[in-house]
């Protein structure tokens, strides 16, 4: 597949599935979107993250993807093109910038240069929680329920 693939197709989805609340769809394809980044070892970058910004509701878990990679790669690089990239997000997107800002002081433990997190890891020694992008109402079944082992 095509590393545009999250954003012609999995971007849309995840953005009609918010629009109709339907969770588990929005679930399945966050997990899409972690898989499939850590597949071809891609992130969402700057234009990308603005159109997502733009087409989802505030705290909305692509969003929070977004600024949890961003974070990991800000932690792990020289700074200069992500300096760059932040640049541009705070003048397009303010609101990711708010967020990001946000991440810094939430998540700064996960994000030391000598154990950086990899939010496209689902579960694994390393990323988040199983379902730390998951939104389940309550009394909702993961759809991962059975799924695996992973809920380290
Ligand atoms: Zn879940």
């Amino acid at each position: 597949m095509h590393p545009r693939f999250e954003m012609t197709h999995l971007h849309p989805l995840f953005f009609l599935a918010e629009k109709y609340s339907i969770n588990e769809l929005k679930n399945k394809v966050m997990d899409a979107i972690q898989d499939f980044g850590a597949q071809h070892r891609i992130l969402p970058g700057p234009k990308n993250i603005t159109r997502i910004y733009t087409n989802t509701h505030e705290g909305s878990t692509p969003g929070l993807y977004s600024v949890l990679t961003r974070s990991s790669v800000r932690a792990l690089s020289d700074g200069e093109s992500e300096a760059q990239k932040l640049a541009y997000l705070a003048s397009t997107t303010p609101d990711f910038l708010g967020d990001y800002l946000e991440a810094q002081f939430k998540y700064s433990a996960r994000f030391r240069p000598e154990g950086v997190v990899d939010p496209r890891l689902r579960g694994e020694k390393g990323g988040f929680v199983r379902c730390f992008f998951h939104t389940h109402a309550k009394g909702e079944v993961c759809n991962l329920e059975g799924v695996g082992s992973g809920t380290k």
